[in-house]
């Protein structure tokens, strides 16, 4: 420790006092200021924390902790709007009687703090805390040094019943519970120490004792910085928590975080970044609902505790795994941490131990690296489930990574939903013709395919919205709408050449969950006095297949009313040709799309020639779709297809410009 004879402090201090704020020297143990007599002697004057404004003595008192250590040490004091930076240096002074006084001169330099540096300071703490806490599953509640709740973790929250993120009032109940008497404020050395206790913590329905810890936090310099509170349950040690009723801080299957607290611990863990870049991975498995049914709930739960053991494995130290609810899992990792070979291969050693000949498990990942991240942490975790939707129809484990155009699609698609039934009222639908040619190339049908004149985006093709619709459960209106535009097209052209041409109308598979398919139809053809069979009906073979036993009762009273019904998309599903045999449908539409994916492939043709010929043997005219090429149509000919449609012959063009092509100007005008 330094010695100085009286005089040289007193000189020095005098010097001192121009660089800094004040300069003085300080008995820590009886918190009094001393003052270099003219005795040569040191006295104590004023009590030293009068200096800051308070009644008592100062709770973090470094020069105290200088002086037993021997060693300066540094702390911030906030006062009067200032933030104050004091050095504490132990030192000696002899005095005229010989004798020599232990103190501490403490030089105190200040500057005026702006909330920026208040914020700036609060986050160094919590990056502090972090460093010293991450990992430690209890109650963690963080002061800094102006004794302001900077940071509690989602259990502390808990125990005080206080909601999240409401740190002015969790700090009115902590401070009014915690037994700061323990560190003993008797005024000795011990009250600077790091101290632990137990406590009895009585809020909430049971009473428990707890472990308490106080601790400093210094930061790389060793100033003091602020300092923080663990609380500790023991009765429950492994959680670390304060489960109370109805409320889970772990998900009891899988182990992981329940969705709130994964959104909390994020933003925590965000708001202190001590790694430059995250990626949230969201977790779905496919078809999950079916898992539960097919093996048994037991089985369901093994395959969500296997998969939630091993987030929590890959959550590793520094990243945190939740469960948003059923079989959707998320982890929050640094990206560097992000391996997706090694994530896949994990994976699919989970998931084939539970294969099976009729189902095989499948788990999509979705990534969102965290590029903003003032983002809440339940978008982040939309955003990575967008990813995974881009791969829903995918039948293999995968992983898919979001991307901002993601977005865009998603609010574009959100957009076109929300204009839909606006659309419908105005109707921005409208029905396009597209030609069917028969062998000897005249004209023999129509499909009408449906476009959407949209005010903003222009004309919409069916891709763009179909299966939207179909996704929000609308398709059914838009088919309606469909079936009546034809069928009043159809009564306008009673007594025009057009009279005799079929036009086909498109039957949704999700349209039989809504609407009573064969009622709405009837309705507008009895209602429009329309001779059913004009009215060709096209349902898919996937949708054939879905539910083949109501189809067919649907296709057979069709059929019974002199309808025609088309198998639409034949060859596009998994089923066999022996299917046909079981649908008692009119027409066959095969597509080459489908069927023919490249022309110089003999197998394609051979398999073309397979479905025509059985498709004859049952008595079904063809109608291949898709035809784009001179040469398609000659091969398709020979092959024995009985109609084409396709872009070779003519695109689905509006009904005037079908009716101009095909039937001349005059019927054009008639029909006007
Ligand atoms: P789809 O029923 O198989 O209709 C045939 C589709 O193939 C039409 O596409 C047509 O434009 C297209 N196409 C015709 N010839 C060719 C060709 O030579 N080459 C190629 N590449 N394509 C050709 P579009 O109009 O875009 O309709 C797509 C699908 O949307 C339709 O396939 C149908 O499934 C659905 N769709 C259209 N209108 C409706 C509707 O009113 N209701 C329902 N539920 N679905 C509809
Ligand atoms: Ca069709
Ligand atoms: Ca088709």
């Amino acid at each position: 420790m330094a010695r100085f004879r009286i005089e040289e402090i007193k000189e020095m201090l005098g010097r001192l006092s121009i660089i800094y704020d004040a300069a003085r020297i300080v008995d820590p143990g009886k918190c009094t200021v001393l003052q270099c007599g003219e005795d040569g002697m040191v006295h104590a004057a004023a009590s030293c924390y009068g200096f800051w404004g308070k009644q008592t003595r100062c709770r973090h008192c470094s020069s105290s902790c200088a002086l037993a250590a021997a060693h300066n040490m540094e702390k911030d004091e906030v006062h009067e709007g200032k933030i104050c930076h004091i050095l504490s240096a132990p030192v000696e002074v002899e005095q005229a009687d010989g004798t020599a006084c232990s103190c501490v001169m403490e030089l105190i330099s200040s500057n005026v703090r702006s909330e920026e540096m208040r914020v700036m300071r609060d986050r160094e703490l919590i990056q502090l805390l972090v460093a010293k806490t991450g990992g430690i599953r209890r109650g963690v509640v963080c002061f800094n040094i102006e004794d302001e709740c900077v940071y509690a973790n989602p259990e502390v929250f808990q125990i005080f019943r206080v909601p999240h993120g409401e740190l002015a009032l969790l700090k009115e109940f902590f401070l009014t519970w915690v037994d700061d008497s323990r560190m003993g404020e008797s005024g000795d050395i011990a009250l600077l120490s790091d101290a632990e206790w137990k406590q009895e913590c009585n809020i909430g329905s049971k009473k428990r004792m707890c472990d308490v810890g106080y601790h400093k936090l210094f930061d790389g310099e060793g100033r003091f910085s602020g300092y923080y509170y663990e609380i500790y349950d023991e009765a429950d040690p492994l959680m670390g928590g304060f489960p109370e009723e109805g409320v889970e801080l772990v998900d009891p299957l899988t182990g992981l975080m329940p969705r709130e607290c994964f959104f909390q611990k994020v933003a925590d863990i965000l708001r202190c970044a001590v790694h430059p870049e995250y990626v949230l991975v969201a977790s779905n498995i496919k078809d999950f609902k079916f898992v539960n049914s097919l093996f048994g709930k037991e089985k369901g739960d093994e395959i969500l505790r296997l998969l939630g053991k091993y987030y929590r494995e890959l959550a590793g130290e520094h990243g945190v795994a939740g469960r948003l609810h059923g079989d959707q899992f998320v982890v929050f990792i640094p990206r560097d941490e992000l391996m997706p070979n090694a994530i896949m291969e994990r994976i699919s050693e989970i998931t084939s131990k539970f294969d099976s000949p009729s189902f095989k498990l499948c788990v999509h990942l979705g990534v969102y690296e965290v590029t903003d991240v003032s983002l809440p942490v339940s978008l982040m975790c939309d955003r990575a489930n967008l990813a995974i939707e881009t791969i829903q129809n995918v039948r293999v484990n995968q992983m898919a990574v979001y991307k901002d155009s993601l977005l865009k699609k998603a609010l574009q698609d959100s957009e076109i939903l929300s204009s839909f039934t606006s659309a419908l009222e105005h109707h921005e639908f409208e029905v396009y013709l597209q030609p069917q040619i028969a062998k000897d190339r005249t004209i023999c049908g129509a499909e009408a395919l449906v476009r959407w004149n949209h005010p903003k985006r222009g004309l919409l093709m069916p891709g763009q919205f179909i299966p939207l619709l179909e996704n929000a459960g609308l398709i059914y209106q838009l088919d309606a709408y469909m079936w009546g535009a034809v069928a009043a097209l159809l009564s306008t052209w009673k007594g025009t050449p057009m009279e005799d041409l079929p036009v086909s109308v498109n039957i949704s598979a999700r349209d039989a969950y809504y609407i009573d398919i064969y009622q709405t139809i009837t309705t507008y053809v009895r209602k429009l006095g329309i001779d059913p069979t004009r009215m060709h009906l096209e349902i898919t073979e996937t949708a054939l297949m879905s539910d083949r036993i109501q189809y067919n009762e649907l296709i057979d009273k069709f059929r019974e009313q002199g309808y025609v019904v088309e198998i639409d998309d034949f060859g596009s599903g998994y089923s066999s040709l022996a299917m046909l045999k079981d649908i008692h449908a009119d027409i066959l539409k095969l597509d080459l799309g489908f069927l023919m994916p490249s022309e110089e492939d003999d197998r394609g043709a051979l398999i073309l020639k397979s479905v025509i010929d059985m498709a004859k043997t049952l008595g079904m005219p063809t109608i291949t779709e898709g035809v784009e090429h001179e040469e398609q149509a000659k091969l398709l000919e020979k092959l024995g297809t009985d109609a084409f449609q396709g872009f070779y012959f003519d695109r689905p063009m509006p009904v005037p410009d079908f009716v101009e092509k095909y039937y001349g100007r005059e019927c054009l005008e008639r029909n006007a």
